[in-house]
Protein backbone atom coordinates (compact mmCIF):
# COMPACT_ATOMS: atom_id res chain seq x y z
CA UNK A 1 0.00 0.00 0.00
CA UNK A 2 1.48 3.68 -1.11
CA UNK A 3 1.35 5.32 2.15
CA UNK A 4 -0.23 9.57 2.33
CA UNK A 5 1.13 11.84 4.64
CA UNK A 6 -2.14 12.09 6.43
CA UNK A 7 -5.03 10.33 7.88
CA UNK A 8 -8.41 11.78 8.95
CA UNK A 9 -8.79 10.49 12.57
CA UNK A 10 -12.04 11.59 13.83
CA UNK A 11 -12.44 15.30 12.91
CA UNK A 12 -8.69 15.53 12.73
CA UNK A 13 -5.68 15.11 10.15
CA UNK A 14 -2.84 12.88 12.01
CA UNK A 15 0.14 12.09 10.11
CA UNK A 16 -0.27 8.51 8.72
CA UNK A 17 1.82 6.52 11.20
CA UNK A 18 0.05 8.08 14.25
CA UNK A 19 -3.43 6.95 12.81
CA UNK A 20 -3.23 3.72 15.48
CA UNK A 21 -6.50 1.94 17.05
CA UNK A 22 -6.99 0.44 20.32
CA UNK A 23 -6.21 -3.94 20.87
CA UNK A 24 -9.78 -4.41 21.98
CA UNK A 25 -11.74 -2.22 20.06
CA UNK A 26 -15.03 -4.15 19.22
CA UNK A 27 -14.80 -3.63 15.66
CA UNK A 28 -11.18 -5.69 15.49
CA UNK A 29 -13.04 -8.55 17.64
CA UNK A 30 -16.13 -8.83 15.79
CA UNK A 31 -16.20 -6.96 12.21
CA UNK A 32 -18.72 -4.24 13.79
CA UNK A 33 -17.57 -1.37 10.94
CA UNK A 34 -18.76 -0.22 7.26
CA UNK A 35 -17.19 1.16 5.49
CA UNK A 36 -17.16 2.19 1.54
CA UNK A 37 -14.57 2.23 -1.28
CA UNK A 38 -14.14 5.00 -3.41
CA UNK A 39 -11.86 6.67 -6.19
CA UNK A 40 -10.53 9.79 -7.34
CA UNK A 41 -9.04 10.87 -10.93
CA UNK A 42 -7.47 13.25 -13.35
CA UNK A 43 -10.40 14.83 -15.08
CA UNK A 44 -9.89 17.14 -17.87
CA UNK A 45 -11.54 19.73 -15.42
CA UNK A 46 -8.76 18.86 -12.62
CA UNK A 47 -9.42 16.06 -10.00
CA UNK A 48 -12.64 14.87 -9.47
CA UNK A 49 -14.35 12.46 -7.51
CA UNK A 50 -16.46 10.21 -8.92
CA UNK A 51 -20.04 9.87 -7.44
CA UNK A 52 -18.61 10.83 -4.12
CA UNK A 53 -22.07 11.77 -2.51
CA UNK A 54 -23.54 8.41 -3.59
CA UNK A 55 -20.82 6.55 -1.86
CA UNK A 56 -21.87 8.58 1.27
CA UNK A 57 -25.31 7.79 1.30
CA UNK A 58 -24.35 4.31 0.64
CA UNK A 59 -22.06 3.89 3.84
CA UNK A 60 -25.17 5.91 5.73
CA UNK A 61 -27.02 3.31 4.39
CA UNK A 62 -24.77 0.44 5.55
CA UNK A 63 -24.32 1.71 8.86
CA UNK A 64 -28.06 2.02 9.50
CA UNK A 65 -28.35 -1.45 8.58
CA UNK A 66 -25.80 -2.50 10.85
CA UNK A 67 -27.46 0.09 13.54
CA UNK A 68 -24.13 1.91 13.79
CA UNK A 69 -24.96 5.56 14.75
CA UNK A 70 -23.01 7.63 12.22
CA UNK A 71 -21.86 10.83 13.39
CA UNK A 72 -21.75 12.38 10.43
CA UNK A 73 -23.68 13.38 8.08
CA UNK A 74 -23.34 12.85 4.37
CA UNK A 75 -22.34 16.49 3.59
CA UNK A 76 -19.90 16.77 6.03
CA UNK A 77 -18.42 13.17 5.03
CA UNK A 78 -18.10 14.68 1.44
CA UNK A 79 -16.55 17.63 2.33
CA UNK A 80 -14.27 15.77 4.86
CA UNK A 81 -13.25 13.74 1.53
CA UNK A 82 -11.82 16.84 -0.72
CA UNK A 83 -10.15 18.17 2.45
CA UNK A 84 -8.30 15.01 2.76
CA UNK A 85 -7.58 14.77 -0.72
CA UNK A 86 -5.98 18.32 -0.63
CA UNK A 87 -3.80 17.80 2.49
CA UNK A 88 -2.76 14.79 0.69
CA UNK A 89 -1.95 16.60 -2.39
CA UNK A 90 -3.64 13.52 -4.08
CA UNK A 91 -5.80 13.51 -7.40
CA UNK A 92 -6.01 10.59 -8.41
CA UNK A 93 -6.85 8.04 -5.49
CA UNK A 94 -8.54 5.97 -3.54
CA UNK A 95 -10.84 6.41 -0.63
CA UNK A 96 -11.62 4.59 2.14
CA UNK A 97 -13.68 6.22 5.27
CA UNK A 98 -14.73 3.52 8.09
CA UNK A 99 -16.97 4.08 10.76
CA UNK A 100 -16.61 1.38 13.54
CA UNK A 101 -17.54 0.07 16.92
CA UNK A 102 -14.14 1.16 19.02
CA UNK A 103 -13.96 0.49 23.57
CA UNK A 104 -16.86 0.01 25.50
CA UNK A 105 -18.20 -2.89 27.13
CA UNK A 106 -17.30 -5.99 26.38
CA UNK A 107 -19.11 -8.20 24.60
CA UNK A 108 -21.25 -8.88 21.50
CA UNK A 109 -23.43 -5.85 21.98
CA UNK A 110 -21.48 -2.84 20.41
CA UNK A 111 -24.46 -0.72 21.73
CA UNK A 112 -21.39 0.56 24.64
CA UNK A 113 -18.99 1.33 22.68
CA UNK A 114 -18.28 4.31 21.29
CA UNK A 115 -18.34 4.94 17.54
CA UNK A 116 -15.37 6.10 15.66
CA UNK A 117 -14.86 7.09 12.05
CA UNK A 118 -11.99 7.42 10.19
CA UNK A 119 -11.19 8.00 6.60
CA UNK A 120 -8.07 7.27 4.21
CA UNK A 121 -7.15 8.01 0.78
CA UNK A 122 -3.98 6.73 -1.30
CA UNK A 123 -2.43 6.27 -4.97
CA UNK A 124 -4.52 2.80 -5.99
CA UNK A 125 -3.58 1.68 -9.36
CA UNK A 126 -5.59 -1.49 -11.51
CA UNK A 127 -6.93 -3.83 -8.51
CA UNK A 128 -6.74 -6.48 -10.96
CA UNK A 129 -3.28 -5.00 -12.72
CA UNK A 130 -2.96 -3.56 -15.69
CA UNK A 131 -2.42 -6.73 -17.56
CA UNK A 132 -5.95 -7.87 -16.20
CA UNK A 133 -7.41 -4.96 -17.27
CA UNK A 134 -5.99 -4.63 -20.81
CA UNK A 135 -6.22 -8.53 -21.58
CA UNK A 136 -8.57 -10.15 -18.61
CA UNK A 137 -8.05 -12.06 -15.85
CA UNK A 138 -8.95 -15.73 -15.26
CA UNK A 139 -11.26 -16.34 -12.31
CA UNK A 140 -12.74 -19.53 -10.73
CA UNK A 141 -15.98 -20.17 -8.85
CA UNK A 142 -15.64 -20.18 -5.50
CA UNK A 143 -16.12 -23.66 -2.75
CA UNK A 144 -17.31 -19.93 -0.80
CA UNK A 145 -21.17 -19.43 -1.21
CA UNK A 146 -21.84 -15.55 -0.68
CA UNK A 147 -22.98 -14.45 2.44
CA UNK A 148 -26.40 -14.79 2.25
CA UNK A 149 -29.67 -12.42 3.06
CA UNK A 150 -30.62 -15.02 5.58
CA UNK A 151 -27.57 -14.21 7.24
CA UNK A 152 -25.86 -11.00 6.87
CA UNK A 153 -26.86 -8.11 4.52
CA UNK A 154 -25.06 -8.52 1.35
CA UNK A 155 -26.23 -5.21 0.40
CA UNK A 156 -24.54 -3.11 3.20
CA UNK A 157 -20.49 -2.68 3.27
CA UNK A 158 -20.08 -4.83 6.80
CA UNK A 159 -16.85 -5.29 8.17
CA UNK A 160 -17.57 -8.69 9.12
CA UNK A 161 -18.71 -10.08 5.62
CA UNK A 162 -15.38 -9.42 4.16
CA UNK A 163 -14.16 -12.39 6.04
CA UNK A 164 -16.50 -14.28 3.57
CA UNK A 165 -15.13 -12.22 0.67
CA UNK A 166 -11.31 -12.81 1.90
CA UNK A 167 -11.99 -16.24 2.09
CA UNK A 168 -13.29 -16.47 -1.59
CA UNK A 169 -10.12 -14.18 -3.15
CA UNK A 170 -7.15 -16.15 -1.40
CA UNK A 171 -8.59 -19.56 -2.10
CA UNK A 172 -8.76 -17.70 -5.76
CA UNK A 173 -5.44 -16.65 -5.81
CA UNK A 174 -3.70 -19.77 -4.00
CA UNK A 175 -4.97 -22.11 -6.40
CA UNK A 176 -3.51 -20.01 -9.55
CA UNK A 177 -6.67 -17.83 -10.77
CA UNK A 178 -7.00 -13.91 -10.30
CA UNK A 179 -10.58 -13.91 -8.98
CA UNK A 180 -13.19 -15.80 -7.51
CA UNK A 181 -16.64 -15.93 -8.58
CA UNK A 182 -19.08 -16.40 -5.59
CA UNK A 183 -22.46 -17.84 -5.71
CA UNK A 184 -25.04 -17.64 -3.43
CA UNK A 185 -26.64 -19.95 -1.30
CA UNK A 186 -29.18 -21.36 -4.22
CA UNK A 187 -26.29 -21.51 -6.77
CA UNK A 188 -27.27 -18.81 -8.72
CA UNK A 189 -24.45 -16.55 -9.46
CA UNK A 190 -23.99 -13.44 -7.86
CA UNK A 191 -20.62 -11.70 -7.67
CA UNK A 192 -16.68 -11.57 -7.62
CA UNK A 193 -14.87 -10.99 -4.13
CA UNK A 194 -15.08 -6.92 -3.92
CA UNK A 195 -16.80 -6.18 -7.78
CA UNK A 196 -20.40 -6.99 -9.68
CA UNK A 197 -20.39 -9.23 -12.41
CA UNK A 198 -21.92 -9.20 -15.80
CA UNK A 199 -22.20 -11.76 -18.91
CA UNK A 200 -22.66 -10.84 -22.56
CA UNK A 201 -24.93 -13.50 -24.51
CA UNK A 202 -26.19 -12.80 -28.35
CA UNK A 203 -25.50 -8.77 -27.81
CA UNK A 204 -27.51 -8.83 -24.65
CA UNK A 205 -25.67 -8.12 -21.38
CA UNK A 206 -26.81 -9.45 -18.19
CA UNK A 207 -26.03 -8.80 -14.34
CA UNK A 208 -27.31 -10.52 -11.55
CA UNK A 209 -29.96 -8.90 -9.29
CA UNK A 210 -29.83 -7.55 -5.14
CA UNK A 211 -31.95 -10.79 -4.00
CA UNK A 212 -28.90 -12.59 -5.86
CA UNK A 213 -27.14 -11.56 -2.44
CA UNK A 214 -25.00 -8.84 -4.44
CA UNK A 215 -23.94 -5.40 -2.86
CA UNK A 216 -25.41 -2.88 -5.64
CA UNK A 217 -21.99 -1.70 -6.68
CA UNK A 218 -21.74 2.08 -7.62
CA UNK A 219 -19.54 0.65 -10.90
CA UNK A 220 -22.63 -1.81 -11.73
CA UNK A 221 -25.07 1.15 -11.73
CA UNK A 222 -22.98 3.51 -13.73
CA UNK A 223 -22.13 0.63 -16.07
CA UNK A 224 -25.82 -0.26 -16.66
CA UNK A 225 -26.70 3.22 -17.05
CA UNK A 226 -23.82 3.53 -20.13
CA UNK A 227 -24.44 0.80 -21.99
CA UNK A 228 -28.33 1.12 -21.88
CA UNK A 229 -27.71 5.05 -23.43
CA UNK A 230 -25.58 3.44 -26.25
CA UNK A 231 -27.94 1.23 -27.16
CA UNK A 232 -27.73 -2.02 -25.54
CA UNK A 233 -30.56 -4.01 -23.43
CA UNK A 234 -29.52 -4.72 -19.81
CA UNK A 235 -31.21 -7.22 -17.89
CA UNK A 236 -30.93 -7.90 -14.09
CA UNK A 237 -31.89 -11.63 -13.80
CA UNK A 238 -30.85 -14.29 -11.64
CA UNK A 239 -27.88 -16.49 -14.09
CA UNK A 240 -26.90 -20.04 -13.38
CA UNK A 241 -23.98 -21.10 -13.16
CA UNK A 242 -23.53 -22.73 -16.28
CA UNK A 243 -24.01 -19.37 -17.81
CA UNK A 244 -20.50 -18.43 -17.43
CA UNK A 245 -19.55 -21.30 -19.62
CA UNK A 246 -21.81 -20.28 -22.66
CA UNK A 247 -21.77 -16.24 -22.12
CA UNK A 248 -19.76 -14.23 -24.91
CA UNK A 249 -18.27 -12.22 -22.86
CA UNK A 250 -17.74 -11.23 -19.07
CA UNK A 251 -16.64 -8.78 -16.77
CA UNK A 252 -16.57 -7.35 -13.19
CA UNK A 253 -16.78 -4.02 -12.18
CA UNK A 254 -16.37 -2.14 -9.00
CA UNK A 255 -14.58 1.02 -7.82
CA UNK A 256 -11.25 -0.40 -6.94
CA UNK A 257 -11.39 -3.04 -10.16
CA UNK A 258 -13.36 -0.29 -12.92
CA UNK A 259 -14.03 -2.53 -15.69
CA UNK A 260 -12.04 -5.63 -15.61
CA UNK A 261 -12.62 -8.18 -18.51
CA UNK A 262 -12.59 -12.09 -17.11
CA UNK A 263 -11.42 -14.33 -20.25
CA UNK A 264 -11.32 -17.96 -18.74
CA UNK A 265 -13.40 -19.14 -16.01
CA UNK A 266 -13.40 -22.49 -14.28
CA UNK A 267 -10.19 -23.24 -16.62
CA UNK A 268 -12.65 -22.79 -19.65
CA UNK A 269 -12.54 -19.79 -22.12
CA UNK A 270 -14.98 -17.41 -22.06
CA UNK A 271 -16.27 -16.43 -25.81
CA UNK A 272 -12.99 -15.87 -28.23
CA UNK A 273 -10.62 -15.93 -24.77
CA UNK A 274 -10.04 -12.47 -25.46
CA UNK A 275 -12.23 -9.27 -23.89
CA UNK A 276 -14.72 -8.89 -26.30
CA UNK A 277 -16.19 -5.97 -28.04
CA UNK A 278 -18.77 -4.98 -25.35
CA UNK A 279 -16.74 -5.20 -22.75
CA UNK A 280 -14.57 -3.27 -24.08
CA UNK A 281 -16.99 -0.85 -25.21
CA UNK A 282 -17.72 -0.55 -21.45
CA UNK A 283 -14.65 -0.51 -20.31
CA UNK A 284 -13.66 2.76 -22.67
CA UNK A 285 -16.86 4.91 -21.91
CA UNK A 286 -16.57 4.06 -17.92
CA UNK A 287 -12.82 5.26 -18.25
CA UNK A 288 -13.79 7.98 -20.34
CA UNK A 289 -16.41 8.78 -17.68
CA UNK A 290 -14.63 9.19 -15.09
CA UNK A 291 -12.00 11.33 -16.52
CA UNK A 292 -14.77 13.93 -17.58
CA UNK A 293 -14.38 13.17 -21.24
CA UNK A 294 -18.11 12.33 -21.42
CA UNK A 295 -20.41 15.36 -21.29
CA UNK A 296 -23.24 13.73 -20.29
CA UNK A 297 -21.52 11.73 -17.26
CA UNK A 298 -20.25 14.82 -15.36
CA UNK A 299 -23.31 14.82 -13.35
CA UNK A 300 -21.02 12.06 -11.38
CA UNK A 301 -18.06 13.76 -10.55
CA UNK A 302 -17.17 16.21 -7.64
CA UNK A 303 -14.61 18.52 -9.00
CA UNK A 304 -12.27 19.70 -6.26
N1 LIG B 1 -19.34 -6.25 -4.38
C1 LIG B 1 -18.59 -6.17 -3.28
C2 LIG B 1 -18.66 -7.26 -2.27
C3 LIG B 1 -17.74 -5.06 -3.09
O1 LIG B 1 -16.98 -4.99 -2.00
C4 LIG B 1 -17.69 -4.06 -4.06
C5 LIG B 1 -16.78 -2.88 -3.88
N2 LIG B 1 -17.37 -1.88 -3.12
C6 LIG B 1 -18.51 -4.18 -5.19
C7 LIG B 1 -19.32 -5.29 -5.32
C8 LIG B 1 -18.53 -3.10 -6.25
O2 LIG B 1 -19.17 -1.96 -5.76
P1 LIG B 1 -18.76 -0.50 -6.24
O3 LIG B 1 -18.89 -0.50 -7.71
O4 LIG B 1 -19.76 0.38 -5.58
O5 LIG B 1 -17.38 -0.26 -5.79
Amino acid sequence: MEQATYIWDDGEMVPWADATVHFLSHALHYGTGVFEGIRSYETVDGAAVFRLSDHMVRLEASARAYGIPLQYSVDDLNKTAIELLRANELKGAYIRPLVFHELGEFGLNPAGSRVKTMMAAFALGSYLGDDGVANGIRAKVSSWRRISHEDFIPTAKGSGGYLNSSLAKSEAVRSGYDEAIMLNQSGSISEGSGMNLFLVSDGIVYTPPVSAGILKGITRDSVIEILRDSGYEVREEELARGSMYVADEMFLTGTAAEVTPVVEIDDRAIGSGSPGPITTEAQTLFSKAVRGELEEYGKWLEVF
